[in-house]
Parts: C-alpha cells; structure tokens; sequence
C-alpha cells in the first residue's frame, strides 16, 4: 500500500529531475520540446514547470509571438537569480574561483595568485570561502549555494575523496573536502576531482566531446594528467586513480621529477621542460608559458624550436594513450593547447610515427570549447550532481 501512494511522488520526483537536467544542460527549451523529450502530456509539463517556478530555479516567458500558426510555445529558462555553485580551480600557480549558475552561466569568477611555496589546503580552502563571502556581498545575497566542487591537479581518491598525491602542490593524502566542510554551512554537498577528470566531463557534456563517447582530455599544466571517457563512461580505476600519465616513465636517466623519479612524461611536455627549452629559467607560470607562445608567433627562433621540441614528446604520449584506449578524439588542455595551435603538424606527425597506424589516421586532436575552463566548469557539474538529481532539495538549500 505505501509503495502505490509513493509512487506518483517518486515519479515527480525523476520527471523534475530530467527536466533540470535537460533545462541545465541545453539552456532554454520551450514547453514544447520539453512535452516532446519527457514524453509526458501537456498538462503534466504545466505542472512540472510550475513546481521549478515555485522552487526558484527556472522562469517562464511568454514570446510575444509572430503573427499567426496557433500560439507560441512558452519558454522556460534557468533563472539568473536562482541557486549557484562555487567551483573551484586549484592550480599550481593560482587558484579561480567562480559562481556558477544552472545551465553552467559563469556568474562570478575571481582569479587569485598563489603565494610562494606551495599553498597548503587550508590556505587554499580559507581563501575560497573569502571569496564566496565577497560574492554574496557584491550581488548575489539571497541566492542559494547548491554545492561546491573543487578540481585539484592530483589523484583523488573516489571512496573518501581524499587527495592522495598532488605532487607539484606538495599535497599528500589531504582531506582538503573535510576542511572546505568545516567553513561552508552544513549540508552544502562538496565535491573534489581531479583537474583532468573534471575537464573531460565539462568538454563530454557542453564542449568539443558533447558528441563523442571514447575521449581523453590530456590536461598539460605544471603537470600532466588525463581525463578519460570510455564508452561515456569515466575510467577511474579501483581507487580513482587513472590517468596519471604525468608519471609514466619515458627515460630513467631522465630530468627529475616532482614524484621522486626520473624521466617521467612531464618533464619533457609539462610547462617547466617547455620554458627550459626556449633557455626561459623562470618559474612554469600561466603568463611566462603565454609569452612564450606569444614571442613564437611573432617568429621567435628560440620559442618556435622549445615548442617543436615538445611537440615530439608530446606527439608520443597521445600515441601511447590512443595505442592503449583506441579514442575517437584526444583533446588538448592548458598548455597543450598552445602547443596544438602552434605545432598541429609535429605532433601529428609523431603521433603517426609512434601509433598504429589505423589508429593514428582516426584520432582527431582538439582543442577544449570551453578554453581553460573546462575543469572549472567540470567543477561546476559535479557540484550541481546533488540538485539535479532532485531539485525538490532546493527548497532546503542554505541560503
Ligand atoms: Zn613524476
């Protein structure tokens, strides 16, 4: 008997829960489309709509139609104003903060420097709810926060969302969630990624892998990472590790490495062994790997030859990767990217050489849609996971 009078709940419950998603995804959609992707009656869609009015998530408008073929279909639409997530961008670097709305609408981003050494997770999580407070206080009072996720360069561990190891922010088996936990209001839903993870779930959803299943997002900061797809599907391995390609050991006599090895994969296509090849002795920051992108498309002799350099070694890697997992697409973040723009054809080329051949012939190298937000959105998603899956719950959200 309880389970027949739960069930017309139960059902609202999923029929709103695919109509956020659908509306957090594609943006606006007329009650029309929405009638046509739900495959419920019109009355039910009225309904279902209404309920996300009332809940403050989404708003309607009336198009004031063109003359003539029977009434416009009503429009619905995130709300501007309606609940957010903070995601967060620990990079080595400089850490970003943002606000993100439903539908993925960057509300407020702030971009921080990351004071010399290392910055240490509590540093890092005081300074992300800092930021949080300075939002609310600059225009967004009243809005509900909806979760937080945080993209560190990192393993994560997928059971206890520990980091594990973030070896070039010196982290090791942090339980920075915990910490972020013990500044935001109780009950905000947290969740942490790593960078490369992240990326490829933001490119998967609303970037240049919206229609690919088997991908891989070789995120090349300070480190190198992949996020990687397989059959839509996240490969995370058993304890959430995979994709740390960074460390895969290339040359035992090789440079050091953060980790404690030799040789490993970032040190010949990570952002430190680009700038010491153009003889650049200067910290691997975002600005000084942008100059030296910059100086090589003005025809620099120095830039241009580090950034075919690295483009052997980085042309090796992805073959590595598309022997291994046979992907659709590979698709270049960070640095990378830089260096697909400046050197598409070298790294073709060792790809080439080092793949199988019908292999190498099929995988397309792409840049990210979403430029250097793709772990920053991915954030984003992860934390809007707890909403979207039952938007019912925005109206217990901490405003
Ligand atoms: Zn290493």
């Amino acid at each position: 008997v309880t389970t027949i009078a739960a069930r017309p709940d139960a059902i609202r419950r999923h029929n709103l829960a695919v109509m956020l998603s659908q509306l957090h995804r594609d943006g606006a959609l007329t009650r029309a489309q929405l009638t046509q992707r739900l495959g419920v009656s019109r009355s039910t869609i009225g309904a279902l709509v209404a309920d996300l009015i009332q809940l403050g998530l989404v708003e309607e408008a009336v198009p004031s139609g063109g003359a003539g073929v029977g009434r416009p279909s009503h429009v619905v639409a995130p709300r501007d104003d309606g609940p957010f997530v903070l995601a967060v961008d620990v990079d080595v670097t400089h850490l970003t903060i943002a606000a993100v709305g439903i539908g993925g609408t960057v509300r407020r981003r702030e971009v921080l420097p990351n004071v010399p050494p290392t910055p240490t997770p509590r540093a890092i999580a005081e300074r992300t709810v800092e930021a949080l407070d300075r939002m609310r206080l600059e225009g967004m009072p009243g809005s509900a926060l909806a979760g937080v996720g945080v993209s560190v360069p990192g393993t994560v561990d997928r059971h206890s969302g520990r980091v594990g190891v973030a070896p070039n922010l010196g982290w090791r088996d942090e339980a920075f969630g915990s910490l972020l936990a013990d500044l935001l209001p109780t009950g905000v839903p947290i969740a942490v990624g790593n960078d490369a993870d992240l990326a490829v779930l933001a490119e998967h959803r609303r970037g240049s892998a919206r229609d690919c299943e088997d991908v891989v997002f070789l995120m090349g900061r300070i480190g190198v990472g992949a996020g990687i797809l397989v059959g839509g599907q996240p490969l995370r391995g058993r304890d959430g590790h995979a994709g740390e390609i960074g460390h895969n050991v290339v040359d035992v006599s090789g440079p050091p490495c953060h980790c404690g090895k030799n040789g490993c994969t970032e040190t010949y296509i990570g952002d430190g062994a680009l700038l010491e090849r153009a003889g650049r002795h200067l910290p691997p920051t975002e600005e000084a790997v942008a100059a030296l992108f910059a100086d090589a498309r003005t025809g620099d002799d120095a830039a241009l030859r580090a950034v075919r350099a690295v483009a052997e070694p980085l042309g090796r890697a992805i073959a590595n990767l598309v022997n291994t997992l046979n992907p659709e697409r590979v698709i270049l973040g960070g640095s990378l990217s830089g260096l697909l723009d400046l050197a598409r054809p070298e790294i073709e080329g060792s790809l080439e050489h080092y793949a199988l051949e019908a292999q190498s012939r099929t995988t397309q190298l792409r840049q990210p849609e979403l430029g250097g937000d793709s772990a920053l959105l991915g954030a984003a998603e992860v934390a809007f996971a707890d909403l979207l899956d039952d938007p019912l719950a925005a109206a217990a959200l901490p405003a």
